[in-house]
């Protein structure tokens, strides 16, 4: 067996871990480019959601690379991620690969099939034999988001600019050459540490809460850095999901039957009573607690046609109006134009930066006022 899996943000992070832990052999596949999501676009049904034509043109990359074995998440539920797995079996059986294509969720059976499936992995061996390599994979993702997490709020403080930057891009040309756990732990640590080394400016800057489509929000190509972008502008981005915590929440949790606290749902509830598919219960709920925060913006991103998105789009007017919360919704497909999207960002950033200025001034004048 040649193992390869899609690429989202930092995945590929927790599955080289889990892989090079226990000695299968695997592609990683070629980070997502133009080129992954032209292959991708040109075989995948044109209303297809972006994430699966992305998927697609990875799959593809690595199995000319040699794989034979895919590994996905699958899930059930409301929206399109609940067929992803079969759309995919079918475009590359058509396509003449042979590919497999292993689904691992947690369905009606529980968390037993999903073990099933997992044995996979072992090559034969004892099932208790995936839970240390396991561990091991889900620390290093939490660590490489906690990295990631650390550079969004260094980046817009940092006195010598572009040093964040400087860091992140060593990190993550070094992490491609790992041969070992030790190795990808030792970087990680010594990342996490030069992060903190970085000598930051002390002022409150304008906060921007990231909202939207679980797969946008934490692949970079496809929300063109977005963190990193405002972050160069000053601005703080918190991103409100990460895939560490997906993992934790609809894995882990579902797995052991523990109920999650969802402050979200209960936020968002004025606005959407109950889970209609994706993340848009999640938007509608991040964003209202981003306000009730002290933001001063949110980002939604959503692939086009992504169902729960648009309409958590058409509430998002209800959120802003309630709370003054400006927004900014960037849709994403194969054919956005960066250049466009940037300058909406560029303009979006100045006007929550002029009306913090204005706040600002306006604060101090009122206290000049009561002093005389
Ligand atoms: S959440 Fe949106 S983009 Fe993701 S699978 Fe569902 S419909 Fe597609």
């Amino acid at each position: 067996m040649i193992a390869t899996f899609p690429h989202m943000g930092n995945i590929y992070i927790m599955v080289k871990t889990l892989f090079d832990e226990m000695g299968i052999d695997y592609v990683l596949p070629p980070k997502c480019s133009k080129k992954t999501l032209e292959i991708g676009a040109k075989y995948s049904p044109e209303m297809a959601c972006l994430p699966l034509k992305i998927n697609i043109g990875n799959f593809i990359e690595s199995i000319e690379k040699g794989a034979d074995t895919i590994f996905i998440t699958g899930a059930c539920g409301p929206c399109r991620f609940g067929y992803y797995a079969e759309m995919h079996r079918e475009i590359l059986r058509d396509l003449g690969y042979d590919a497999e294509v292993v689904a691992l969720e947690i369905n009606e059976k529980g968390l037993k099939d999903l073990i099933a499936k997992l044995k996979k992995l072992t090559g034969g061996k004892k099932l208790a034999s995936l839970a240390k390599p396991l561990f091991k994979a889900y620390k290093a993702l939490c660590m490489a988001d906690k990295i990631d997490e650390l550079s969004y709020q260094t980046r817009p403080l940092e006195i010598t600019k572009g040093q964040t930057d400087k860091v992140i891009d060593d990190y993550r040309n070094k992490l491609l050459e790992t041969k070992s756990v030790k190795e990808t732990f030792e970087l990680m640590r010594d990342t996490e540490q030069r992060l903190l080394n970085i000598e930051l400016e002390r002022k409150d800057t304008v906060k921007v809460g990231i909202v939207g489509e679980i797969y946008t929000l934490i692949e970079p190509f496809t929300n063109l850095h977005i963190e990193k972008i405002l972050g160069n502008m000053g601005i703080t981005a918190h991103r409100s999901l990460y895939i560490s915590q997906w993992i934790k929440e609809h894995i882990i949790k579902q797995g052991l039957h523990i109920k999650s606290k969802k402050e979200f749902a209960v936020a968002a509830k004025p606005y959407l009573k109950t889970h209609i598919g994706g993340h848009a219960l999640e938007t509608i709920g991040n964003s209202v607690l981003y306000a009730r925060g002290g933001y001063d913006g949110v980002v939604q991103i959503y692939p086009l046609t992504c169902m729960p998105e648009i309409v958590a789009d058409g509430i998002m007017p209800a959120v802003r109006k309630d709370y003054d919360l400006p927004s900014l919704t960037l849709v994403m497909d194969e054919i956005t134009g960066e250049a466009g999207y940037l300058t909406r960002i560029d303009a979006f950033a100045d006007m929550l930066i002029r009306r913090k200025q204005l706040r600002e001034e306006k604060k101090k004048n009122e206290v000049l006022l009561l002093r005389h």
